[in-house]
């Protein structure tokens, strides 16, 4: 999150999103923009640009955030502990700004058996 400059960003991104992505929060299932999307594409970070994740590792996961099993390449995203809410999850930013994206968990499908469970307004989607 060092790289990132709060200010600037509180002019670019709507308050939902610098929530999200700054505020490391979580937006209310089934209100995002993507978790029923279907179209071919990528999404990528809503702060940098930097490509996340491909529509054919999405999956309907049932939580009404968007869903993925895999990051399009494993180091465009970095995941850190988090204790948060007395819980130990796996948080996940994006690699390239440190924005905040979602946790994954490991209850998904094949062939990762992972479940990247990722807020629409982290996100930007390119139609592919
Ligand atoms: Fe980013």
């Amino acid at each position: 999150m060092e790289k990132l400059d709060k200010a600037k960003l509180r002019q670019q991104l709507t308050r939902l999103q610098y929530d999200i992505c700054i505020n490391k929060g979580t937006e209310r299932p089934f209100t995002g923009e993507y978790w029923d999307n279907h179209e071919p594409g990528v999404y990528v970070c809503v702060v940098c640009g930097n490509e996340l994740f491909a529509s054919k590792t999405k999956f309907d996961s049932g939580t009404g955030w968007p869903s993925f099993w895999e990051p399009i390449q494993k180091q465009n995203v970095q995941e850190k502990e988090d204790r948060t809410l007395f819980m130990r999850r796996t948080e996940v930013e994006c690699a390239n700004c440190g924005s905040h994206l979602g946790h994954v968990f490991e209850d998904g499908p094949e062939p990762t058996g992972l479940r990247y469970c990722i807020n629409s307004a982290s996100l930007k989607f390119r139609h592919g």
